[in-house]
């Protein structure tokens, strides 16, 4: 492994290791591919304004591999997770890399983001990942779509309030939006409430993590409906 590909490694290992994840056996080879496919792609589409790959690492794979520590694998059935606006992947295709047990489909807007992830699914050699073009308040029109889902998870797409809005409809009886914020959360909170309230949701934690670069931040997890059905 050269110098530069070793130093990318040695990160992923660190970030993973203090969130207690176990790598899987080809996670890191498909990492290191989709860090280039993204470097690649940015320089002719609009794809992040991260562009050092070590940075990509740390806030964009680390930060998404978070919603990990609220995904509840079962053993029988493989939970179905849809990831809205996930824009270049994130963080739906790093769940998928290290829990390919998961169903993950990822709902994206823009035709050319589409493209690079259809794409990068073939170069990353993933066959069980559904793409949905489309904005989400369209697409929940669609009856097979409609609480179908048992995790929503969303990252830097917009207010909590429009979050819970746009994925509400998605989620089944019991199941959960886990939302990637800032540290900076209080007043959306407070502005969400009402919506949640008449949506049935319940804001069931908010965990606060940092990331080994320093980043701060808080994901939201919120629980639609009964839980105990
Ligand atoms: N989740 C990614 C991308 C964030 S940028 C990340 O964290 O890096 C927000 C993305 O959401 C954009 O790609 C935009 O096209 C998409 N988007 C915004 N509103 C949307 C909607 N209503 N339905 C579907 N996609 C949407």
């Amino acid at each position: 492994m050269d110098e530069s590909k070793q130093r990318l490694s040695d990160i992923l290992n660190k970030g993973l290791l203090q969130l207690g994840i176990k790598p899987g056996p080809r996670s890191e080879e498909k990492v290191l591919i989709y860090v280039n496919e993204l470097i690649d792609w940015s320089q002719k589409i609009n794809l992040t304004a991260i562009k050092v790959p070590e940075d990509i690492i740390v806030k964009h794979f680390l930060d998404s591999l978070v919603c990990l520590k609220e995904i509840v694998l079962d053993e029988e059935k493989a939970p179905k997770l849809l990831d809205i606006g996930t824009g270049a992947g994130f963080p739906g295709l790093p769940l998928k890399i290290f829990c390919p047990d998961l169903s993950v489909s990822l709902m994206e807007a823009t035709g050319k983001k589409i493209r690079f992830l259809e794409e990068l699914l073939k170069k990353l050699d993933i066959k069980d990942v559904s793409i949905l073009h489309g904005r989400a308040e369209e697409l929940s029109k669609k009856m097979e779509l409609q609480e179908k889902f048992d995790i929503v998870v969303i990252r830097a797409v917009g207010e909590l309030k429009l979050l819970v809005k746009h994925s509400f409809p998605f989620i089944k009886n019991g199941g959960c939006l886990l939302a990637l914020k800032g540290v900076i959360i209080d007043e959306e909170v407070a502005k969400s409430q009402k919506d949640l309230k008449k949506m049935k949701g319940l804001i069931d934690k908010i965990l606060d993590y940092e990331l080994i670069s320093g980043k701060k931040g808080k994901l939201i997890k919120i629980v639609k409906g009964n839980v105990n059905g």
